[in-house]
């Protein structure tokens, strides 16, 4: 049996590929790679390290303080570590170290100048700085990078910015370290945590999802209580500053129904549980291409559905392209069958001789073959 991209036919072993309905489906395929991420690291099977990487990041043509060679960010995170270990018992970040054990900073020098990062259309320059640290290479599974960003965001009073994992695929948290934020200095390892060294555990948390809305004390994200860590409030922070105050929002307090970030792997040694925020987001493997030159180079890469129509009249199979506009795949005679191939995931719809539709379905992987039978409502 020949599996050529879309086929209709007069009955499902004996199939006819008109010129036409290639280069639809060439235009479909086509349409959906360049959709297609870039290409990121397969991610194995196996469970992923869970560490977090330090990175000094600057905008293109912005200033270079070498935060990332005279210590000081690496002495503010130990003054952080520092704060962790009181409030959990001996517990630290799991830092992504150098060979020696000591932990590592990376510098990443952005493609974009801060004003493009801070304007860029409905974007957070969080996200944008993200998709940079990404694009050079910081996407490793597991791994959570934290930025210090020599850079502003679009609002002045912003001090640190976190993709949250509730609502987002994100694998950092992104401190702007100028800007209104600037008149904050980063303290050194002996001194107590302040400002940046708090902000950076507050973003921290963030990425590991807190404050979700299950928390008794928790909105929009934060806190209500003013000295707790994942206060958001417009008040000041009220000192000593807490993890989770009575451990009844997101640090500890044992409850299934809502992530626990005491079970983080980030946290070093683990506690009991170690379950990393089941975020609805996985990262899918990108495989190699399967079209080149409008055409399909392995056909085995798409996935196939066969369709019986079980109406007398004649269905046709429409799929919508990126800008929403309908694509004829082909015609099924009445009470006739056809197969066609697609990408797993694609969203077909079933359309009766007037153009109404009688369902949409869903391709599959490339495991099963699809079977839908076409009826009248
Ligand atoms: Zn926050």
């Amino acid at each position: 049996m020949q599996r050529d991209g879309l086929e209709t036919g007069s009955n499902l072993g004996v199939l006819r590929t008109t010129r036409i309905i290639r280069w639809l489906l060439a235009l479909l395929i086509l349409t959906v790679s360049l959709q297609a991420p870039a290409a990121s690291g397969a991610q194995t099977a196996d469970e992923p390290e869970y560490a977090v990487q330090l990175i000094y990041a600057i905008p293109k043509d912005g200033e270079d303080r070498g935060l990332d060679q005279d210590g000081a960010i690496l002495e503010s995170v130990e003054s952080a570590q520092r704060w962790l270990e009181e409030q959990t018992g001996g517990r630290r970040l799991n830092l992504v170290t150098e060979r020696r054990g000591q932990p590592s900073i990376e510098f990443l020098e952005l493609t974009r100048t801060e004003d493009e990062l801070m304007h860029w259309p409905e974007s957070s320059a969080s996200y944008q700085i993200e998709y940079e640290a990404r694009a050079a290479g910081f996407n490793t599974p597991g791994i959570l990078n934290a930025i210090y960003y020599e850079g502003a965001d679009a609002v002045d009073t912003t001090c640190g910015e976190t993709p949250w994992p509730v609502y987002s695929p994100g694998n950092s948290f992104t401190l702007f370290l100028q800007g209104g934020c600037s008149v904050f200095s980063l303290l050194g390892e002996d001194e107590e945590a302040g400002w940046w060294e708090l902000t950076f555990l507050h973003e921290f948390f963030h990425a590991l999802s807190a404050v979700e809305t299950c928390a008794p004390n928790g909105e929009d994200g934060h806190s209500l209580e003013t000295n707790d860590l994942m206060y958001g409030g417009s008040e000041p922070w009220e000192y000593p500053v807490l993890l989770d105050v009575d451990n009844d929002d997101y640090y500890g307090h044992g409850r299934n129904a809502c992530y626990d970030t005491e079970r983080s792997p980030y946290l070093v040694p683990h506690g009991e549980i170690v379950e990393p925020y089941p975020a609805p987001f996985i990262d899918l493997e990108i495989e190699a291409c399967t079209f080149e030159n409008g055409e399909i180079t392995d056909r085995d890469g798409l996935a196939e559905v066969w369709i019986v129509n079980l109406t007398p009249d004649p269905v046709e199979i429409v799929w919508f392209d990126d800008r929403g506009e309908p694509d004829s795949l082909g015609e099924i005679a009445g009470w006739d069958g056809g197969i066609f191939t697609s990408l797993p995931g694609d969203v077909l719809h079933v359309l009766d001789s007037d153009g109404g539709c009688l369902g949409s379905f869903v391709m599959p992987g490339f495991v099963e073959i699809g079977v839908v039978w076409a009826m009248s409502g």
